[in-house]
């Protein structure tokens, strides 16, 4: 089966969030299974740079107001992929982050450098492009590669299958109407019933709308984006889609998530060699400057600090950990009230409280093996992979009772640490009285060493693994495909 994956981001070499590991390893989870996947990237510095055996496929000519644009072929480096890139240098050949500049600014031409990411995924799909390679389904991935079902729709001899993921419904792609007309669609798409919302263009909806399936990354935010608290005013549209939205649980990549491998920690543990993790502690604890003490309850955050992820909620249950003897390790960057308002009480309170400001992949991994827990306080999350991350490295998740978080993390409960089951700490209210009373019932746990043990035993046992997820949407794919051309 022939499978293109559209996207903005792809790790190692584009990441804002945890999209960019999706499309990292969920090709080469459907490659191992037989599918023939190739990506679509737009042509961004750090990935024409790095994509290997690049080939000129076509030329495109002028689209979009770049005066030229080219699609090239090549191979992502270290997984061998196969990628088109699409290469318009006055669309995307700039410095900063794939949406916005180094101000934080969106680009002023998103309309334009998006709308041509759906629109080549559409005209490959159409078999317009390469003569050699047509997919029967063209997958993209949230509200920038979008576009390209409304394009396939827009153009009905194409054949793909079209499958939309919404990785995180709150960002969608919004531009004034009058954009519309940069397009090139034909006027009927500029409808309540295509992609017009609330006066304004979204190319959220045209992925909503247009494809043929829609899928989120948990099944438990696949129902919560049908009602208006989580829908982000789109969920008369979901609902609207009925059975054909679907969540497929994100997984974990063990070729870069695991302590057992992982060749930046200060001793590489499992578990069943879990030793490793207490000088992964120490190590931690000495590199930010925490007081080095392995009786402390080490709780860490690796984050964007926007207002969805609610550590807010973190700040204000602050006081509650110190006062129990806790200690806070945070890496994060996003909103300058909360990045200001950490740095205030790591400074107030050094020794006890750290902080990172700033994108780090390593100390990420450093963080995430050395920490006893990790805190996801989460107001909405469509997946959430640094809980996933904390269950590989044996770091006890506590996390709020919502999307991906509530499909992945089993309360410690008398009744489910009786079976067997539990996992981490979770709590239901957005209030910090909640997540201080989930903070408390972990640092009673972690005070007796045996039931701690079993919390991280379990929970390294876990498996969300991407193969099964892989089979998941390969499944999806094959239904797709039955039912249209039935
Ligand atoms: P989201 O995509 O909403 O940001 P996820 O939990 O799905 O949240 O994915 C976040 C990804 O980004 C994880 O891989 C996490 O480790 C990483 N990450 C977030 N903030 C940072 C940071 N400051 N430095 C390094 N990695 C980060």
């Amino acid at each position: 089966m022939k499978v293109l994956h559209v996207a903005a981001e792809i790790f190692p070499l584009v990441k804002t969030g945890g999209l960019a590991d999706v499309l990292g390893a969920l090709p080469q989870a459907l490659i191992a299974q037989g599918a023939d996947v190739r990506l679509l990237l737009p042509g961004l510095p750090a990935i024409v740079d790095a994509v290997v055996h690049q080939k000129i496929v076509c030329q495109i000519g002028p689209a979009f107001g770049a005066a030229r644009v080219t699609l090239l072929l090549g191979r992502m480096p270290y997984s061998h992929v196969p990628v088109y890139v699409i290469d318009a240098a006055y669309l995307y050949r700039r410095e900063g982050s794939p949406y916005q500049d180094s101000e934080g600014h969106e680009w002023p031409d998103n309309v334009q450098r998006f709308a041509l990411l759906g629109w080549v995924a559409a005209h490959l799909a159409a078999g317009e492009l390469d003569a050699e390679w047509t997919p029967e389904v063209l997958h993209a991935h949230d509200w920038h590669a979008a576009m390209g079902c409304a394009y396939v729709a827009a153009h009905p001899p194409t054949r793909a299958a079209t499958v939309f993921t919404v990785h995180n419904l709150a960002y969608q792609g919004l531009f004034p109407s009058g954009d519309f007309n940069l397009l090139g669609l034909p006027s009927r798409f500029m409808a309540t019933t295509g992609l017009e919302f609330h006066g304004q263009l979204s190319f959220m909806k045209a992925g909503l709308k247009f494809a043929r399936r829609v899928t989120t990354v948990s099944p438990t935010y696949a129902r919560e984006i049908a009602t208006p608290e989580f829908g982000f005013g789109l969920d008369g549209v979901v609902r609207g889609r009925g059975a054909d939205v679907s969540g497929v649980l994100n997984g974990v990549d063990g070729a870069v998530w695991n302590p057992a491998a992982d060749s930046g920690l200060a001793q590489r543990y499992s578990a069943g060699e879990p030793v490793g993790k207490l000088r992964c502690k120490e190590a931690l604890q000495r590199e930010l400057g925490l007081q080095v003490r392995a009786d402390a309850l080490l709780v860490g955050v690796v984050s964007r600090l926007t207002s969805q992820k609610g550590l807010d909620l973190m700040l204000a249950a602050l006081p509650g950990l110190r006062k129990r003897g806790g200690q806070l390790a945070l890496q994060g960057a996003g909103e300058p009230a909360l990045e200001a308002a950490f740095l205030a009480v790591a400074k107030a309170h050094a020794g006890q409280v750290a902080v990172r400001i700033g994108y780090d992949e390593g100390l990420a991994h450093r963080l995430i093996a050395g920490a006893d827990a990790i805190v996801v306080p989460s107001r909405f999350e469509p997946c959430g992979l640094t809980q996933l991350y904390g269950l590989r490295y044996g770091t006890v998740p506590v996390v709020r009772r919502v999307g991906g978080l509530a499909d992945t993390v089993v309360d410690a409960n008398e009744t489910n640490e009786q079976a067997d089951r539990a996992t981490g700490f979770v709590f239901d209210a957005a209030t910090p009285a909640a997540l201080d009373g989930a903070l408390s019932r972990a640092a009673a746990a972690f005070t007796d060493t045996a039931r701690w043990q079993r919390l991280m035993q379990r929970a390294m046992a876990q498996d969300f693994s991407w193969e099964g997820a892989a089979t998941r949407y390969h499944a999806l794919y094959e239904s797709t495909l039955a039912r249209s051309s039935g």
